[in-house]
């Protein structure tokens, strides 16, 4: 028995009993073979669960990381590939120490097509979730060519791979930043997409526009657009997190370096804004929950035909910027300097998203609070200090 279980685990099947087959989704194939008792009368079934193998670009990531663990919470094979340009060996010395092993990985520029297609050879994945890009909105204003030649072509030669592969499902990371600032709140998938402030969201809406074109010309291709509001948080463990180089764009990594005493004090980007407070508002979400939402997006692209979907990913609802800051001090009795700034060029006033398409199609939705992503992010941060 062990020999035959040793075969099927190398081949990326898992053995399940009946009795432990609650959590497994239909997305798994599942073949089943009797077992019989010693007096040779049926004692139970014995099911061969092939696990989808699951390209993570960009896994080594604040995102991906988190994903690669929902993956395998959820009976998923993730292979990492990260040319580590965002990240760094504490990453996935958090990911060995929560896992318990260390996830496949390969180190590996996505741009570079001849690389990345023998990734692509080896594996044979089923599916891709492509995290790979540039983030950061004040930088691509520098360095546009940079984040155009990274965010697209790194998309061109997963779409071009997953052709040559027969890679049937992709998950792709885009952004709330693909709407600028609407008309109406909340934001809906259908909301128009105003002009983009940045080099950075104008590669999220390109993105999307390549995804859409590729989808309706290769019609067994089903593609998710996942458009994330604003991640915040860390895993509960505390062993894998947000990890800015040099100075921080997001709020709350600069919140808690501030509580840290890395950074002297934070500034907060205009209190004359028209909202209750005069601060920002934006609509964050827990990166678990985050990650949760790609393990439903591949099981629902599972079940449907040829499709290319936008949903919405956040709490739907908005939190100002001084809200977050108050929450982190209160929640996590710290105090942190803030002090008021000037607005910043390219902000936008107020965005937070409807929801209802994730919960209804993908049967998603939030689990965590502010307060748990300000507890988890500082617990990462005091982690980092050690
Ligand atoms: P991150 O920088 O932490 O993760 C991206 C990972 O991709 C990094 O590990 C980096 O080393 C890797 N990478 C970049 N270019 C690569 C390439 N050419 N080949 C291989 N690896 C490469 O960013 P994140 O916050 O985890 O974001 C993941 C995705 O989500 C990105 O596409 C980002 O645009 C999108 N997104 C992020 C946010 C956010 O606030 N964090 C919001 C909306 C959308």
């Amino acid at each position: 028995m062990a020999e035959f279980i040793s075969i099927f685990s190398q081949l990326g099947y898992v053995l399940v009993p009946m009795h432990c087959l609650k959590g497994y989704t239909s997305s798994k194939k599942f073949l089943f073979f009797p077992i019989q008792s010693n007096h040779g009368c049926l004692k139970s079934y014995l099911y061969i669960a092939r696990m989808k193998k699951v390209l993570v670009t960009g896994g080594a990531g604040y995102i991906g990381s988190h994903t690669v663990i929902e993956l395998l919470n959820s009976g998923f094979i993730p292979v990492i590939v990260d040319d580590f340009s965002n990240s760094d060996e504490r990453i996935l010395s958090g990911l060995e120490e929560i896992l318990g092993f260390s996830p496949v990985l390969y180190r590996c520029d996505c741009t570079q097509m001849e690389e990345f297609r023998k990734i692509f050879q080896s594996e044979l994945p089923d599916a891709v979730i492509h995290f790979a890009a540039f983030k950061a909105v004040g930088e691509s204003t520098e360095q546009p060519v940079r984040y155009y030649r990274n965010n697209i072509d790194s998309l061109l030669n997963v779409l071009e791979l997953m052709q040559e592969f027969n890679t049937r499902d992709l998950v792709f990371s885009s952004s709330c930043t693909v709407y600028g600032q609407p008309d109406e709140l909340p934001v809906r998938e259908t909301s128009p997409q105003k002009t983009a402030t940045s080099p950075y969201g104008y590669s999220k809406q390109v993105c999307e526009r390549i995804l859409e074109d590729f989808c309706f010309a290769n019609k067994n291709i089903r593609c998710a657009l996942l458009r994330y509001f604003n991640p915040i948080g860390a895993h509960p463990s505390g062993l894998i997190g947000e990890l800015p180089y040099g100075t921080p764009n997001n709020l709350v990594p600069f919140i808690t370096q501030t509580a840290a005493g890395i950074r002297e004090k934070l500034t907060i980007y205009g209190n004359d804004y028209s909202t209750p407070d005069g601060t920002c508002i934006r609509d964050y979400i827990h990166v678990c929950d985050l990650a949760n939402a790609h393990v439903k997006a591949l099981e629902w692209l599972d079940s449907h035909p040829q499709t290319c979907e936008a949903f919405n990913l956040g709490q739907g609802r908005g939190n100002s910027v001084k809200e977050v800051v108050d929450t982190f001090v209160k929640i996590n009795q710290t105090p942190v300097q803030a002090v008021m700034g000037p607005r910043r060029p390219g902000d936008v006033e107020q965005v937070w998203a409807d929801v209802s398409k994730a919960l209804e199609e993908l049967n998603w939705k939030t689990t965590r609070t502010l307060e748990d992503a300000l507890k988890d992010a500082w617990r990462w941060e005091k982690h980092l200090a050690q």
